[in-house]
């Protein structure tokens, strides 16, 4: 059972180092030699989410932090599941998170002939044998968790028959499930993993890179632990359900001591489970194929590559799995922790720009009918070193429907039948009437301005006004596209206990609106992030805007998107 306690840790969290304690006292001990080699071993069989992200930061932090070395390898051992265009996504990701993996490519299958080589040489020490039972029986005899499986009675066959016949299974003589190989090791043991495994299968099905060479393949637990030798990794960092497999992973290597070049040490941390979101792959596929989200790519997955296209930076999963930490525990962590992230990274390098994205008219009665003047709003409120902009005026404005308010609720300071607000950046406005439609719906309000209050101008400071409001001169606003993105599912855990994760989806995840943007905004470049002023961060579409026909997303909200508005004088 997952604790659910909901971790939702300040910004100077202590990084828990237990594992980096295991490499200081390695080095320390002369273990290794002081060599550190770590690896990412996805199974290309989906796409990677921001739970992997976790295991990608640590075992390229780890090396990156002690000089050592993280190889990318596929472990491609189950072709029925994987693909070429799983392989070229995670590359894509693992990359797009900053971290090079150089010469270090690998693929499980690049292994295929000494796995089977090592299989060979297990048969003939009796450690491991050909199995005639089918599935159902070895399921049958394997017991429980409470009583111990029995003996196969082809468990002493004698090796030079099982040489024979595995050499057979892998010349393709053999069907299906005729025959598996299985390790020789305990019956009784009270770990399941250890009650003699199947460590090859016969699959006739083409593989990915190894087309049709072979038609018996290695199981995971089998072909992991030799995979780590070979590439002489040091420490093998997994996730804690691999905990009751470290028997069957030494046992292996304990088997072909000087055959491989060294035996790695398993080391396992918790993954990652994250609020308001799924995470297994399986449910992610489901998600896809059911057509509940749009692609692998939309930015309401936990996909690193959703999260890319609703507008996370690299910078800003890095800092959350930071913050997380790592640890031996199982925990939930609140998705908020990695909006923060998101946010204190934007905060500091995405540009200030104004869009309107639920409009309402505003006529500012006493301006000149031409006149258009030019308003100068900073890029970044905080750094004057960029600059600022123009943002033209004019008589006719936009500002967003929920700035006014006919009957004002207490403590609202916008718009409202007689109150005073500042057009940022512009004057300050009194609304002075209200335009309705013949079914009483609010079609535009009028406002006077009071000329002697421009900011930037010495009179801005004479009177104060407590609201302040963003506008677009409505001849020069440009209509876009803006999806509003919201949290896929309204339950914080979807997927826990029995529940059913599809009846808990979010119905408001996804709002397309056709908002009005400031005339800069059209140029931005694919993946440029903006802060839109009081309304979040947006970052242009990677895949459909475009220079000149912009689309934006909503990455993320402001934390307090009217409380907290800043002078803008
Ligand atoms: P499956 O759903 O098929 O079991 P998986 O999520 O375990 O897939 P793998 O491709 O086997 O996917 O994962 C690659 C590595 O990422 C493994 O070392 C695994 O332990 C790690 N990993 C997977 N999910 C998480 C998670 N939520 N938190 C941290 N690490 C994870
Ligand atoms: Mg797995």
């Amino acid at each position: 059972m997952k604790d659910k306690s909901v971790t939702n840790l300040p910004t100077d969290a202590v990084v828990s180092n237990f594992i980096r304690s295991i490499i200081d006292e390695d080095n320390r001990t002369g273990k290794w030699n002081q060599r550190v080699e770590t690896r990412f071993p996805p199974e290309p069989n989906g796409y990677l989410h921001i739970g992997h992200a976790k295991s990608i930061c640590l075992n390229f932090g780890i090396a990156h932090d002690y000089n050592g070395v993280c190889h990318l390898r596929f472990d491609d051992t189950n072709p029925e599941k994987e693909a070429q265009e799983y392989v070229d996504a995670i590359c894509e990701n693992v990359a797009w998170l900053g971290f090079d993996w150089g010469e270090h490519l690998h693929y499980s299958s690049d292994y295929f002939d000494q796995l089977y080589a090592f299989a060979e040489y297990l048969i003939t020490q009796g450690k491991a044998y050909v199995e005639s039972l089918t599935a159902d029986e070895i399921r049958e005899q394997r017991g429980t968790l409470t009583s111990p499986g029995q003996n196969s009675p082809y468990r002493d066959r004698l090796p030079d028959e099982s040489l024979d016949l595995f050499r057979c299974m892998k010349a393709g003589e053999f069907p299906d499930g005729k025959y598996v190989l299985r390790a020789k090791i305990d019956m009784a043991s009270p770990n399941m993993n250890m009650r003699d495994p199947v460590i090859y299968r016969i699959r006739h099905i083409h593989h990915q890179r190894t087309g049709d060479q072979w038609c018996i393949y290695p199981m995971y637990d089998y072909t992991h632990c030799i995979s780590d030798a070979l590439e002489k990794i040091t420490h093998s960092l997994c996730t804690l359900e691999f905990e009751d497999h470290r028997p069957l992973y030494d046992w292996v290597l304990d088997q072909l001591e000087g055959k491989v070049p060294c035996h790695p040490q398993q080391i396992e941390f918790a993954r990652l489970n994250l609020t308001y979101t799924v995470m297994s792959k399986r449910k992610l596929i489901e998600l896809v194929e059911s057509d509940l989200v749009d692609d692998w790519d939309d930015p309401r997955l936990s996909t690193l590559a959703g999260v890319r296209r609703r507008g996370y930076t690299p910078k800003s999963i890095r800092q959350f799995i930071e913050r997380i930490g790592v640890s031996k525990a199982d925990s939930w962590i609140d998705v908020s922790v990695l909006e923060d992230c998101l946010r204190e990274d934007l905060n500091e390098s995405a540009p200030r720009r104004v869009a309107i994205l639920r409009p309402l008219k505003l006529i500012i009665d006493n301006y000149p009918e031409d006149l258009e003047e030019d308003c100068f709003a900073p890029n970044h409120p905080k750094k004057p070193e960029w600059g600022k902009r123009v943002v033209p005026l004019s008589k006719t404005l936009y500002i967003e429907r929920d700035d006014f308010m006919e009957e004002p609720t207490k403590g609202y300071f916008r718009l409202s039948p007689g109150a005073e607000v500042r057009l940022r950046y512009g004057y300050i406005v009194k609304c002075v009437a209200v335009d309705k439609n013949a079914v009483g719906e609010i079609e535009a309000i009028h406002c006077t301005y009071d000329a002697e209050t421009k900011s930037g101008t010495e009179g801005a400071t004479k009177r104060k006004v407590k609201g302040n409001i963003h506008w677009l001169s409505v001849k020069h606003a440009q209509p876009a596209e803006v999806r509003l993105y919201d949290r896929l599912f309204s339950d914080p855990y979807p997927d826990s206990g029995d529940k059913d994760y599809k009846t808990s989806l979010n119905p408001d995840s996804k709002e397309i609106i056709t908002a009005y943007l400031e005339q800069s905004l059209c140029d931005a470049e694919p993946e440029q992030a903006f802060q839109f002023e009081r309304n979040g961060y947006f970052i242009a579409d990677r895949i459909d805007s475009k220079p000149g026909k912009p689309v934006f997303n909503r990455a993320v909200t402001l934390r307090d998107s009217w409380g907290k508005v800043d002078a803008g004088v």
